[in-house]
């Protein structure tokens, strides 16, 4: 296992930044297996059919320990993997910030797929993710990378150090929309019949 550095956030620092894995050097990744996942996916019966085939990797984030401080940007690299729960693609659990108010830029490396914004007053947003393409996430959005596509898809992320993370929320609510694929073989947006 790669090991951990200090990074000196008072005096700026560089660091060689592997796009491809994600930050692989002198970072270690968070990890999300498919069983840590349990009733965000509507189809119960798929998600248990493919848990018992082997609990899959769904998706990790590299960072870099930024301290706690508004003056400070906490950035790193999620990857979420391709794959499908019934007709409904692989994600990331998603949260809001526990500072509600701060915001979040995504830039995607590779891959496709999308990001599903939902705020506490129920507007939604689905924007495409794709190399090249940014997604501001404004303050008071929840947010959640989808994979659409067939290769892991990676993003760069940055958001205020002090932000924090609220997963409690969506865990015990869920999101109000869901991203399935279509009979077309297109993603689309649809309402989550298990949101309350
Ligand atoms: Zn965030």
């Amino acid at each position: 296992m790669a090991e951990k550095i200090n990074y000196d956030w008072a005096k700026g620092f560089s660091l060689d930044f592997a796009l491809s894995d994600g930050m692989s050097r002198n970072a270690v990744s968070t990890k999300r297996y498919l069983s840590q996942m349990k009733g965000m996916y509507h189809d119960a019966a798929a998600f248990e059919k493919v848990i018992a085939a082997g609990d899959p990797l769904v998706y990790e984030f590299y960072e870099l320990g930024a301290p706690e401080n508004p003056g400070d940007l906490a950035f790193g690299t999620s990857i979420t993997y391709p794959g499908k729960i019934g007709n409904e693609y692989f994600m990331t659990k998603g949260h809001f910030h526990t500072i509600l108010e701060t915001a979040e830029v995504y830039y995607t490396l590779s891959g496709e797929g999308g990001m599903l914004l939902e705020n506490p007053e129920g507007d939604t947003e689905f924007y495409p993710m794709e190399p090249g393409k940014v997604i501001y996430v404004p303050p008071r959005y929840a947010h959640r990378s989808i994979n659409t596509g067939k290769v892991p898809m990676v993003s760069f992320f940055v958001f205020r150090g002090d932000a924090g993370h609220n997963y409690a929320t969506i865990e015990t609510k869920g999101y109000r929309k869901l991203v399935v694929e279509g009979d077309d073989g297109k993603p689309q947006v649809a309402d989550n019949p298990r949101w309350r």
